[in-house]
């Protein structure tokens, strides 16, 4: 987790209680054209690239209230600000849930997912933070509230607008308040397991769930010094590992149990079951937080799904130590390098990981770096096609580039 001073030019932060509040010190930031930092729990704010212009930190903290819940029609309205754990447990007591895995839950905020559109392993099963907004309240960067979406599940009007948003970095705009929609919390959970002698034959079983008769929620390839605190007691013994997440009623993972066993053993392989709650809720933790352990250097490469198991192995021929965890169902392959690779992280970005995931119809991004020079080049890639389009929005809804300067593409 960064400190907030570490990674931000702030030179004084504000605290607003209310929407009108956090319009007005916008209002104030785009006259005197000055920066201004949204702040949520401060996990990730050292993401993207460094800004050098200081300015304001304005803190959603004090955003925290749960506006509406009406659960029978699975929607809720929150503020920003609510930590991941506090949604979770008032969701939790309604028989529902917020399917997305977030490191650090108890100070994590739903405006800083929204804004960095994190997800974990089970955007298999359940889709990403975006699926989930139905409506949301935010200021953009002349101090002007605005709305959009609603409270009701199929209101199209803004739907787009709700999206852009999501993954912007909090460079279009501070959010305030968000409708989401809400999924029933599944009666059973339960993970099947099993090691793999080589890249080669885990690609065989990622095929094989590819095209299973079972729904995964979450498909994993998972290697590395990393998972070795779980492994004795959870994992079967091996280097590279397949995790897959099972939910829904008892009947239902029972039934996947064995269907699974029957669509692996032509491959030779015959999965262990992790049913015991509490083994459960500790290998989803592991799952959950794996991208904010210790590293030198921790990547983000999206590639075709049938393509991951290829990228773990270029991570591996780069740091035969690094820990990985791909969400191989998604093609999304993160990595934690023990040490940065000969060439230093500038090389490893530009020179293999990028094009390796380019070749593979995807990207390489950082997530977060020890050491090294973030130029824009290694923490976002090469300028995509997208950019004059992303640039032309921004001017539409911060004019003066105050929000979150210098972080992002612009
Ligand atoms: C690419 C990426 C890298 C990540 N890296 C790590 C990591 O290294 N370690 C880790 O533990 N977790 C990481 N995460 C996950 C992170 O924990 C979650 O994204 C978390 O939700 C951030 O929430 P926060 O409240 O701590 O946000 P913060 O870290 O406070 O803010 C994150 C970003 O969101 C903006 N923001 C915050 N609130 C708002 C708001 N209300 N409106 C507009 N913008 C806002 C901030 O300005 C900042 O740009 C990463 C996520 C992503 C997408």
């Amino acid at each position: 987790m960064s400190a907030v001073s570490d990674s931000l030019p702030i030179t004084e932060t504000a605290t607003p209680e209310t929407q009108a509040d956090v319009a007005q010190a916008l209002r104030d930031a785009y006259a005197a054209r000055r920066a201004v930092y949204p702040l949520g729990g401060g996990t990730s704010l050292d993401y993207g690239l460094a800004p050098k212009q200081p300015g304001l930190g304005l803190s959603l903290g004090a955003l925290q209230r749960v506006i509406d819940y009406p659960s029978r029609d699975l929607t809720i309205t929150v503020e920003a600000g609510i930590t991941i754990a506090e949604l979770t447990a008032a969701m939790a007591a309604e028989g529902q849930q917020l399917p997305i895995d977030l490191p650090h839950a108890q100070v994590a905020t739903l405006g800083g997912a929204i804004a960095t559109n994190w997800s974990g392993a089970r955007r298999y099963g359940y889709g990403t933070l975006r699926d989930y907004i139905i409506g949301i309240s935010a200021v953009d960067g002349r101090g002007t509230p605005f709305k959009a979406g609603g409270r009701v599940v199929k209101n199209v009007a803004g739907y787009d607008f709700c999206k852009l948003l999501t993954g912007s970095l909090g460079t279009l705009s501070v959010i305030t308040q968000v409708t989401l929609k809400a999924k029933p919390r599944p009666q059973r959970s339960a993970f099947a397991v099993a090691a793999v002698n080589n890249l080669a034959a885990a690609s065989a079983l990622l095929d094989a769930l590819a095209s299973s008769a079972t729904t995964p929620v979450a498909i994993e390839l998972i290697a590395g010094i990393a998972w070795s605190d779980i492994s004795g007691e959870l994992l079967p013994a091996g280097d590279l590992r397949i995790v897959v997440g099972l939910e829904g009623t008892a009947a239902e993972v029972d039934w996947m149990r064995e269907q699974l066993a029957r669509e692996w053993q032509p491959l030779g392989q015959s999965p262990e079951f992790i049913t015991a709650d509490l083994q459960v809720s500790a290998l989803w933790t592991a799952l959950n937080d794996f991208s904010s352990g210790p590293s030198e250097l921790t990547v983000k490469i999206n590639v075709l799904p049938s393509r991951a198991a290829e990228l773990v192995g270029v991570v591996r021929e780069l740091d035969a130590t690094a820990s990985i965890q791909a969400h191989a169902g998604n093609g999304i392959v993160l990595a934690r390098f023990n040490e940065l690779p000969p060439g230093g992280m500038l090389a490893t970005m530009v020179k293999r990981l990028q094009p390796a995931a380019r070749a593979a119809g995807g990207s390489a991004v950082i997530l977060s770096a020890n050491s090294g020079e973030r130029t824009a080049q290694a923490v976002w890639g090469s300028p995509a096609a997208d950019w004059p389009l992303m640039r032309a929005v921004k001017k539409q809804f911060d004019p003066h580039n105050i929000l979150n300067p210098g972080r992002f593409v612009y």
